[in-house]
């Protein structure tokens, strides 16, 4: 690993003044070798330091968020909006008892995400940034075209991991869990810059697909700081739950994983329903036609089913990973008779 410099911000102020750029701006290559001279985030380190093993990244400088309490703190506000600080970990915000009691989904996502080791030093905000897992991405022999090549190597290779929706010219599928839930909770982020303050963007338009944009999972700004994850305030009658197939019962990432959030009536009638399912596209993947299969009805077996038969409408797997439609279909309506458990 080439050497860097480490120097941990203070504040907020300081590490947006720190000329950071993306990770996605620092893995450009020059000459086939990636910028020696830039400077990037850590939080945790996790990706961060997985990129520069693998020889992807080469950072001259890396600017530590560690140090600044103010991140790292979960809080209420008077109308019932979370505000969950970007260096909160996974395992502090799986046990969190706000988000625990209001937000199950979120809880179980970032509970069960990784291992209990990686959990304690991951953060939510760099789990939100971190980039893709395609092995070909990972490998620095291929330079694919989500690095600047022409050529998607997994549409004609190994893409048992890959999506079965939006594979638009790449073929990837979002690696946060974390983020199933919260696109299904309707969160956004808050992105500080030190000329323009604070901007605020729904998570589902922060991620980009390859068609809006084939080098970069996410429209954060290089300078930008992520400093927090914002939850609407729970609504009555709202019930979550999130569910997750590993090819393994390991700590690795999920193959498929699913997040639905409904809201019912006194009357047991649905009257809102989010259904999201992860790993299935390169970002998380809103199952519309499940969503409006469920508003109107009675939460029931036949109700999920009709749902989940919908909510993988219009899949189209690659070669190797048409077994994940099924796993679908089964996360889909067991998570949405999950739901009652949070009743
Ligand atoms: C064995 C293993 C299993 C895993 N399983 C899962 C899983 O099941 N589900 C899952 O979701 N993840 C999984 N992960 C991934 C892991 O959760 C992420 O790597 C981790 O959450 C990244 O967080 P971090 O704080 O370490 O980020 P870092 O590695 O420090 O940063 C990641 C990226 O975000 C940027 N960044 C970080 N914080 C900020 C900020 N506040 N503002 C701007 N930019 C920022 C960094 O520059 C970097 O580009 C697994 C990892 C391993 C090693
Ligand atoms: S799926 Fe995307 S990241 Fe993977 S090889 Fe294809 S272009 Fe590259």
């Amino acid at each position: 690993m080439k050497r860097f410099e480490l120097i941990s911000a203070a504040d907020v102020p300081a590490a947006a003044q720190a000329r950071s750029v993306t990770v996605a701006d620092a893995m450009r290559t020059k000459g086939g070798r990636p910028a020696t001279d830039a400077v990037v985030l850590k939080a945790g380190g996790i990706d961060l330091l997985d990129l520069m093993k693998e020889g992807l990244l080469e950072p001259g400088r890396i600017v530590n968020l560690r140090d600044i309490p103010e991140l790292a703190r979960i809080s209420e506000e008077p109308d019932g909006t979370l505000r969950i600080g970007s260096m909160v970990t996974l395992a502090q915000l799986a046990a969190d008892p706000a988000v625990r009691a209001r937000h199950a989904a979120l809880a179980d996502a970032a509970g069960r995400s990784a291992s209990p080791q990686i959990r304690h030093v991951a953060t939510i905000g760099g789990n939100l940034l971190q980039r893709p897992r395609c092995w070909y991405f990972r490998s620095l022999h291929h330079h694919c075209a989500r690095k600047g090549g022409t050529t998607c190597f997994a549409f004609a290779g190994e893409n048992q991991h890959h999506a079965i929706f939006g594979h638009d010219g790449c073929a990837i599928v979002h690696p946060s869990t974390a983020a199933t839930a919260l696109v299904a909770f309707n969160a956004s982020v808050e992105l500080f810059a030190a000329k323009r303050g604070t901007r605020v963007v729904a998570l589902e338009k922060f991620f980009l697909g390859p068609s809006q944009d084939l080098s970069r999972e996410n429209d954060l700004k290089s300078g930008e700081i992520l400093t927090a994850v914002v939850l609407p305030p729970a609504r009555p009658g709202m019930r979550s739950a999130h569910l997750r197939q590993g090819e393994l019962e390991s700590f690795d990432w999920p193959i498929a994983d699913v997040a639905v959030v409904i809201e019912v009536e006194p009357n047991g009638v649905c009257r809102r329903a989010s259904v999201v399912l992860g790993a299935a596209a390169p970002v998380p993947y809103r199952a519309k036609g499940a969503e409006a299969a469920l508003v109107g009805k009675r939460i029931s077996e036949d109700a999920a089913r009709g749902a989940a038969v919908a909510a993988i409408a219009g899949a189209a797997p690659l070669g190797k990973n048409a077994y994940k439609v099924p796993v679908f279909e089964a996360l889909v309506r067991r998570a949405i008779l999950d739901t009652a458990r949070t009743a």
